[in-house]
């Protein structure tokens, strides 16, 4: 049996895919099928041959992942070639049940159908997403990689909200943190690149991307994470708002007469950068705020103060700092939020080198200077990877 592990990140209206080779994360091929169930659905596939794009109707999560098998078929890669050892499916909500990735059965099934309540748009989309899979992969072993599963290491002040204690013990409120794959893989990334077991090195990694989340990972364990129950808790995001007085939402029902679903909508679909600039793209809102949008030069300090302020508490939580890291879109891309969040620390040890973070690169790299007693990274994220390495790791290849 080969290494290729199937990935599958099915979303609501979405279906992604990509095989990838556990041992050195080699996307054979890879594919997304999006706006499922409307009157137009599109599917792209990237195999040896380039990248084909069909538009067509895709009714169903099902039809997808045929889709997505006919196109390996047509396109190549083979799947029968590439010989799957497993298919690892990301699913965001595991609770406290899973802090490692497991194999699927129906009693995983039945676990993870429980979580719903905990993540009502993401957890049925994956449960969907796990069934296509097992119908039309019978054969193959596959497993649940969850994004909560790396923060299960949190211990009790960090995960524990200073609200009634019932409300955690009966009705599981307290913080899980998201983003699981991406921390794990960045900070183990980054223990390679300074040379060091993972055990020995404590980082602060920075995932910015549609979606933000900080984590403080100590020795290979996240012991802090700046999402909550749900991933709107934290940094400032595309179109969430991260932390805000709780006191807001019974304020704006008592003021405004918002009903909460109105409230919940707006918090996380309208606020962040989106919410005050009107646009929540990074790279839209940096064009705006060069020429001179007052906007959008308000919405990026919003969100660099926030980001600053996480590595101030992050530094105290961990006491001894070795990096911090930026990962995704916008970490991996924006010199400017990186100095913007970071510049004036080198009384904390931190110091960028201007040149090393505006270089061009996509690449892995250190961005801060020689002497800076706390080094500062840029990792690009490979969450498919890390999910396909679990897998692996699950199934005992
Ligand atoms: P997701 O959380 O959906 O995986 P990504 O990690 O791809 O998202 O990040 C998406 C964000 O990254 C978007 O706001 C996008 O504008 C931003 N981004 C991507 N490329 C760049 C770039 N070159 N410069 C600045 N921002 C970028």
């Amino acid at each position: 049996m080969s290494d290729h592990v199937l990935v599958i990140n099915a979303g609501s209206s979405s279906l992604k895919y990509s095989v990838v080779d556990a041992r050195n994360g080699e996307s054979a091929a890879s594919g997304l099928a999006e706006r499922i169930g409307e009157s137009q659905g599109r599917h792209i596939h990237r195999g040896p041959n380039g990248e084909t794009a069909t538009t067509r109707s895709i009714p169903s999560h099902e039809d997808a992942l045929r889709g997505a098998i006919e196109a390996f078929e047509s396109h190549g890669p083979s799947l029968d070639g590439l010989d799957l050892a497993a298919v690892g499916h990301r699913v965001v909500h595991g609770g406290s049940k899973f802090s490692a990735s497991a194999l699927i059965d129906d009693a995983l099934v039945d676990a993870v159908t429980e979580l719903v309540p905990l993540a009502p748009l993401h957890n049925p989309a994956n449960l969907e997403g796990i069934r296509v899979a097992r119908q039309l992969f019978p054969g193959l072993p596959q497993v649940a990689v969850f994004d909560t599963a790396f923060h299960q290491t949190l211990p009790p002040p960090a995960y524990t909200y200073a609200v009634p204690l019932r409300w955690r013990d009966d009705h599981g409120i307290r913080r899980y943190g998201f983003h699981g794959t991406s921390h794990a893989f960045v900070s183990r990334e980054t223990a390679r690149l300074l040379g060091r077991d993972p055990a020995d090195v404590n980082v602060i990694v920075l995932h910015l991307g549609n979606g933000c989340s900080a984590a403080a990972v100590r020795g290979g364990r996240s012991v802090e994470t700046s999402m909550g129950l749900t991933p709107l808790e934290g940094l400032v995001m595309g179109t969430r708002s991260g932390d805000v007085d709780p006191a807001i939402p019974a304020y704006l029902t008592r003021e405004l007469g918002l009903s909460m679903d109105e409230i919940d909508h707006a918090l996380n679909s309208a606020s962040g950068l989106k919410g005050i600039a009107g646009e929540n793209d990074f790279r839209e809102l940096s064009q705006l705020r060069a020429q001179g949008d007052e906007h959008a030069g308000l919405a990026f300090d919003v969100y660099c103060h926030r980001i600053r302020k996480y590595v101030g508490a992050y530094y105290a939580v961990l006491e001894t700092v070795d990096a911090v890291v930026f990962t995704a879109g916008v970490g991996e891309h924006s010199g400017e939020v990186r100095a913007a969040s970071l510049n004036g620390l080198g009384r904390l040890g931190i110091a960028i080198d201007k040149d090393r973070n505006n270089a061009p690169s996509a690449g892995a790299r250190r961005i801060s200077t020689d002497d800076s007693e706390v080094a500062v990274f840029v990792v690009p994220t490979n969450e498919e990877w890390q999910i396909a390495r679990e897998t692996l790791g699950v199934v005992g290849n």
